[in-house]
C-alpha cells in the first residue's frame, strides 16, 4: 500500500533541514510527524518504520534510559523528533525510538541515521 502525500512543496534531500533516517535500502525524511520518502519523480510517499526484531513494539517497562529525565513527558514541541512506527508514533532519543506508556517509555529499538 502507497500512500501518496499531496501538495508537498518541499523537496527533501541532503541539508534540507529534516533528519534523514536510513529505512530498508533509502532514505526517509522526518517531516512534521511524519516519514517522507522522495520519489524520483517528486511525489513524496508517506513511509513508517515496520515492527520487526530490531524495532519491537512491546512493552519494555525496565528501560534505563539517559536520554532525557524521568520525568519528561513527550508531546508535541517536547523537543524530540515524532517517528512513525507500525500503527503508532513514537520519538527519537539519542538514536532510538521512545514510545511513551504510562509513567515511563518504552525502547522500540534503535534508528539509523544517515
Ligand atoms: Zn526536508
Ligand atoms: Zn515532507
Ligand atoms: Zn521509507
Ligand atoms: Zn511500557
Ligand atoms: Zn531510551
Ligand atoms: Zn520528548
Ligand atoms: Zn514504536
Amino acid at each position: 500500500m502507497t500512500h501518496i502525500h499531496e501538495n508537498h512543496d518541499h523537496q527533501h534531500g541532503p541539508d534540507c533541514g529534516h533528519t534523514a533516517v536510513k529505512h530498508g535500502d533509502h532514505v526517509d525524511y522526518l517531516h512534521d510527524g511524519h516519514m517522507h520518502h522522495m520519489n524520483a519523480d517528486g511525489t513524496v510517499e508517506e513511509h513508517a518504520l515496520e515492527v520487526s526484531d530490531v524495532n519491537p513494539d512491546g512493552c519494555t517497562s525496565g528501560h534505563a534510559c539517559t536520554g532525557h529525565d524521568s520525568g519528561h513527558v513527550h508531546g508535541p514541541g517536547c523537543g524530540h523528533q515524532p517517528v512513525p512506527h507500525g500503527d503508532h508514533i513514537d520519538y527519537l532519543v539519542d538514536g532510538h525510538l521512545h514510545h511513551p506508556h504510562g509513567n515511563h517509555c518504552d525502547d522500540h529499538g534503535p534508528v539509523q541515521l544517515v
